[in-house]
């Protein structure tokens, strides 16, 4: 038998637009309302419960806007325990990335991450742990490493100063292209 959603409940009056968005009728009011909705068919069925803002307007009636399809949107990603929009966008802003530029660099398409972005599409498991790890700045400068092997050894040594794990990794790959004798028991000395 199909699961079917609680009733949904108003919680309180909001700040909404003043005119509806279909007849341009005045007066509009915006309400929050705790709205559940069952995600997944049959034993994988599960209620999830997302508070959006819905509309009523004398002549239409109530409505819900792009905001509460965002919401719900949300709320599946979270219970998927997948990265949100939001936070896929969050990672990119960290490293200053353009769509593009980030394409490039981890070899996902440009059009893929915006539908990401854009709530279009879910990304799959494999695709959001590899946004994972590169939430992981010393994962992200190898991947750079990785994905532009003509940059100069002193461009990627400058670029992880800060993580000095990786520096001594690309110290000991410096000393191996000088044909310098690198190895630990030499230190260790
Ligand atoms: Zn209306």
């Amino acid at each position: 038998m199909a699961k079917i959603a609680s009733p949904p409940t108003v919680l309180r009056e909001i700040d909404g637009p003043e005119i509806c968005g279909s007849c341009d009728t005045p007066g509009l009011r915006t309400e929050l309302v705790r709205d559940p909705f069952i995600y997944g068919a049959g034993e994988d069925a599960v209620e999830l419960a997302v508070e959006i803002p819905v509309h009523t307007c004398s002549y239409c009636g109530s409505y819900t806007g792009e905001e509460a399809a965002d919401i719900r949107h949300d709320a599946v990603c979270r219970h998927l325990g997948l990265l949100t929009p939001n936070e896929i966008r969050e990672l990119r802003g960290e490293y200053e990335m353009s769509r593009a530029a980030f394409a490039t660099l981890t070899g996902l398409g440009e059009a893929t991450i915006a539908r990401w972005e854009r709530r279009a599409v879910i990304q799959n498991v494999a695709n959001d742990r590899y946004l994972r790890l590169l939430q992981n700045p010393a994962i992200f400068l190898q991947l750079k490493a990785l994905a532009h092997p003509e940059a100069s050894v002193d461009a990627v040594r400058d670029s992880v100063i800060a993580v000095p794990h990786v520096l001594q990794l690309d110290r000991a790959k410096e000393y191996r292209d000088r044909g310098v004798g690198f190895s630990l028991h030499e230190h260790a000395a």
